[in-house]
């Protein structure tokens, strides 16, 4: 058994002074204590130094492969010159295998204004695959190794240029990551791992697999879910039912397109761009996306589709609603992202009871009246944007989240977004905004009886923080994560 105390305990939704200590026993909380025993032998006593203890945080949609991956290999977001980017892929490539990635190249930040030629790639990694991969993912550079093997593969591949692009880019990219062995894949799922505790969480949502037919490495990694330190919460990202079901997966889906991005004008929308011609694209047909949620509902699967523009979300939560009426079941379908919502939408969302994911940075990084929605769908549009204070207000249950790698992996960042939302009417208050990461984060993976709360007979997950929410410090700290009962990482303030 162990004591946590000398803390305040974030208890129904509020620091409540009727919480002094909690007891726990075998890793879930035994006992919530309105006083601090004094004379506890066998009982070890953990003192938590004045700090601000919250359920464990949890974020419902990463792509942590991704995320852990890239952390692992060469950032040149610092690189100014091509000299400066060989240095950092000679150094780099050290300890790599037999593939080497360098990503986030932008040769508008280096003083030449290129990509670093085949040659100067060569004169660095010679005996081993290297793919420079720019900023925005559509375009690479690779040296003659990696030429060499990649011809040998693929007949479309020639290499003929410096810089590939189009399809080219894409056949290497897929390239690189279906060469990438199980040691690596783990490896990578380590570091996600070690950044989501660092970043504030004891549970994340993770997507597996490529989005179209394949589940990816879905069963390597369920066989290693123990040897994390964070809980990963797993989904099939894919349109294969069959193969979800035959892993034992109790969801399908993730990042599963039901449209583009905003960013490159492929967001399905109801009205047209701001001065285009355009109204983005549903990637697939209303009978598409019924069939294949259908399918996935009567196999008790719950369902998460990424829709981002009003007219996507509209044609998926249409299915989840007629699903609703005719067979409901308590599966808590998803609505990716949800981010142009007018309200009648919103009313409909309500009805079919199904869930927003949303992503609170989003608002944070493009919303505002000059920030880029505006400029893409207009001022008016924008205010329908991540309308998190509307939703929770009708009575919806969203979940929050980061999307990473797309933002950053910080629970501190993904609050302050939630709180502080560019438009006043959408912020939630400090407590909607930890109920997003806490409660309503482990309602939506069923686990609402082991987690989300720092309640008897649930799981000792805490993260703790050196502030309460309401009241923000110059300088907020993840002073700890407890999991289990366990301190799996501190950093508590020095004085
Ligand atoms: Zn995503
Ligand atoms: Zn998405």
């Amino acid at each position: 058994m162990k004591l946590f105390h000398n803390a305040k305990f974030w208890h129904k939704g509020s620091f409540s002074n009727d919480v002094k200590a909690i007891l726990t026993k075998q890793g879930k909380i035994e006992k919530l204590l309105n006083h601090i025993p004094e004379d506890t032998q066998n009982i070890q006593r953990v003192d938590l130094k004045n700090s601000y203890v919250y359920p464990g945080f949890i974020d419902t949609h990463t792509h942590s492969f991704e995320g852990g991956l890239y952390s692992l290999m060469i950032d040149l977001r610092e690189a100014r010159s091509i000299k400066e980017v060989l240095d950092m892929i000679r150094e780099g490539s050290q300890n790599k295998g037999k593939f080497v990635f360098a990503w986030n190249f932008d040769e508008n930040r280096i003083e030449e204004k290129r990509f670093p030629t085949r040659a100067e790639l060569n004169s660095v990694v010679r005996d081993k695959n290297l793919v420079l991969r720019r900023v925005d993912g559509h375009s690479c550079a690779i040296n003659s190794f990696a030429c060499f093997n990649l011809k040998s593969a693929f007949r479309t591949i020639r290499c003929d240029t410096d810089i590939q692009r189009g399809l080219e880019n894409d056949t290497i990219v897929h390239w690189f990551h279906n060469n990438i062995d199980s040691e690596l894949i783990l490896r990578s799922y380590h570091a996600a791992s070690d950044l989501a505790i660092k970043g504030g969480f004891t549970t994340i949502h993770t997507m597996v697999g490529d989005a179209n037919m394949s589940i990816g490495h879905y069963s390597l990694l369920l066989d290693h879910l123990n040897d994390f330190a964070v809980d990963y919460v797993l989904y099939p990202q894919s349109f294969n039912i069959e193969a979800a079901l035959e892993v034992g997966a109790k969801r399908i889906g993730g990042c599963i397109l039901a449209d583009g991005s905003i960013g490159s004008y492929t967001a399905a929308l109801f009205e047209p761009y701001q001065g285009l011609p355009i109204r983005g694209n549903l990637y697939q047909t209303d009978a598409y996306w019924y069939d294949f949620i259908s399918r996935a509902h009567q196999n008790n699967l719950q369902v998460a589709v990424h829709c981002i523009g009003d007219r996507a979300i509209n044609q998926i939560n249409t299915v989840y609603m007629a699903l609703a009426n005719s067979d409901f079941r308590d599966l808590r379908h998803q609505l990716i992202h949800c981010e142009i919502t007018d309200d009648t939408l919103i009313n409909h969302i309500k009805a079919s009871q199904a869930v927003p994911v949303v992503q609170p940075m989003f608002d944070q990084l493009w919303g505002g009246e000059n920030g880029f929605y505006a400029r893409a769908l207009g001022k008016e549009r924008s205010q329908i944007m991540n309308r998190f204070s509307a939703m929770v207000t009708k009575g919806i249950t969203i979940t929050g989240s980061s999307d990473w790698y797309i933002t950053d992996l910080d629970i501190r960042k993904e609050l302050d977004a939630a709180m502080n939302h560019h438009n006043p009417a959408e912020r939630l208050t400090p407590a909607q905004a930890i109920d997003l990461y806490t409660k309503n984060a482990a309602w939506l993976s069923h686990d609402e009886a082991l987690k989300g709360q720092i309640k008897e007979g649930l799981y000792a997950d805490f993260t703790i923080l050196n502030y309460d929410l309401a009241h923000p410090v110059a300088n907020p700290l993840i002073a700890a994560i407890i999991k289990r009962a366990e301190v799996i990482h501190e950093n508590f303030p020095t004085e």
